[in-house]
């Protein structure tokens, strides 16, 4: 199966009505436990990077890494680079091989957005590479966890804005903002449903929901029937790695416990979990769509 683009993947998610995961693979353990789960399930999978979350792997190695799982992979597999903030940042991404890539110029003033982001846009797209722009803030963060606060209406994404940024910029893909917040989900959720819709009506490209994980399970079908194609998800992910390693602690004694067990107990944690998000997007049994 060749190393896709989100583009290859995401396109027949949006005509089928579901969602593919964005995974964070930070390290070894991710990677092959989300690869094992995709291939187990037959789900395509989009492996994602990002330097934010995980400052002490270079991307020179986690880019890499994530596009050799993705080159011998069973299922089709796009690497993803995940918040990219500059123009440098992404073309070093796309030299260490990564058939996707992200430029989010949310926090830019509108215009400024669509001028770095379609610079980018010209620069991936002649080496065959997708790119998802971001337009409207998205709040929180998956770094420090705990500080997440719901984002202001106004920092939702405009519909019209979306059609106009989608059309001016050439983006394969477009991250929104409707209520979604990085990190934890604090206090009541209000995702605003409504806005996809009327975004997902403006705009033909795969729209992506950052901040997918840790919401209640019953809700995943109306997130993804309302428009969201690709759902990145980790922090939920990553909080309960924590709780599955004090297990592990708690049941082993220190004279019998190496790290080589960790490892193993992770690779088995990051598939079981992984497993469970490509049943909650709907896209198991999906690798041929
Ligand atoms: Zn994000």
């Amino acid at each position: 199966m060749p190393h896709v683009s989100i583009t290859d993947i995401l396109v027949p998610a949006r005509q089928g009505r579901y969602a593919v995961p964005s995974l964070l693979a930070g390290n070894l353990e991710m990677a092959v436990g989300f690869l094992a789960a995709a291939e187990e399930t037959c789900s395509p999978l989009i492996l994602a990077f990002n330097r934010h979350v995980t400052p002490d792997i270079p991307m020179e190695l986690g880019l890499p890494l994530a596009v050799l799982a993705a080159q011998r992979a069973a299922v089709p597999v796009a690497t993803f680079l995940d918040h990219g903030n500059s123009l440098d940042e992404v073309a070093q991404a796309i030299r260490l091989g990564a058939s996707s890539v992200m430029f989010d110029g949310s926090s830019l003033p509108y215009e400024e957005n669509v001028r770095q982001t379609r610079e980018i846009v010209r620069m991936a797209h002649a080496t065959g590479v997708a790119v998802e722009g971001e337009l409207g803030s998205i709040a929180g963060s998956a770094v420090e966890i705990g500080t997440a606060q719901a984002a202001p209406e106004s920092s939702f994404t405009d519909p019209q804005l979306a059609a106009d940024f989608v059309k001016r910029t050439g983006v394969d893909v477009l991250a929104i903002s409707f209520g979604n917040v990085h990190g934890p989900y604090r206090g009541e959720v209000h995702l605003d449903l409504e806005r996809v819709r009327a975004i997902a009506m403006l705009v033909e490209v795969p729209l992506a929901m950052h901040g997918g994980s840790g919401l209640d399970e019953s809700l995943y079908p109306e997130i993804i029937a309302s428009g969201i194609s690709k759902l990145g998800y980790y922090t939920a992910m990553g909080i309960s790695a924590v709780a599955q390693l004090r297990r592990c602690l708690a049941e082993a004694s220190s004279e019998t416990l190496a790290y080589h067990h960790i490892i193993a107990a992770m690779v088995r944690h990051f598939h079981a979990e992984a497993k469970r998000v490509f049943k909650l997007s709907g896209c198991m049994g999906r690798m041929h769509a």
